[in-house]
């Protein structure tokens, strides 16, 4: 038989104790899942459509997320917000790998992203070094971000030290990924435009 809290005072404790662990459960899945960094906008996956129209043309179908081989695609979560729901990246997270052909856009036929050229031609955002976080830019050597990004001359290094190239860079996120898993605090971030 099931044997019963008969003290409430431990009745109480159970209770505060349980609601405890589910509060952190639930912010730590939130957290992995879905949480972004509140110091910068809103990184929409390749091809996506100026932020008014974005928001008028996205179903929230979640066909693009669905369409990505590498899981990059996430949902926003942002209560009471008219953009909650909507596809977005999550660089440190995961990156784009700027897919050939890009399935996302193919899988969008409501035109929220839209057709790009190539991979030069992607804009979710531009990078940017934090150099006092930056061990390359301190006493230590590093060029993680510099050898993982697939744009030709977005990064290069000068005297050991990253630089981006603004004009180049086409906010992919995989350097911010790479630094990630080399580096605390995170010293490259891609911040979206407009
Ligand atoms: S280009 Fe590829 S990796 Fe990037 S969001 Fe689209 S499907 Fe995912
Ligand atoms: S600098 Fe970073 S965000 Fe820009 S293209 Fe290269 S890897 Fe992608």
């Amino acid at each position: 038989m099931k044997k019963e809290i008969a003290d409430p005072r431990k009745r109480e404790f159970f209770k505060d104790a349980f609601s405890f662990l589910e509060n952190t459960v639930g912010v730590m899945v939130k957290r992995k899942t879905d949480i972004i960094p509140e110091t910068r906008g809103i990184i929409r996956p390749p091809g996506a459509v100026r932020k008014k129209e974005f928001l008028a043309l996205c179903t929230k179908c979640d066909e693009c997320l669905k369409a990505c081989p590498h899981g990059s695609i996430r949902k926003l979560n942002k209560d009471f917000d008219i953009a909650d729901g909507t596809p977005i990246i999550l660089p440190d997270e995961r990156p784009c790998y700027l897919c050939d052909n890009f399935p996302c856009i193919t899988a969008c036929e409501e035109g929220a992203l839209k057709g790009v050229g190539d991979k030069e031609d992607v804009n979710m955002g531009k990078a940017y070094i934090n150099e006092s976080n930056c061990m390359a830019w301190g006493a230590q050597f590093c060029e993680h971000c510099a050898r993982n990004c697939p744009v030709s001359g977005a990064i290069y290094l000068e005297e050991g030290k990253p630089v981006v190239r603004r004009d180049r860079c086409v906010g992919c996120g995989i350097c911010e990924n790479v630094c990630n898993t080399v580096n605390q605090p995170l010293a490259i971030k891609v911040v979206p435009e407009g």
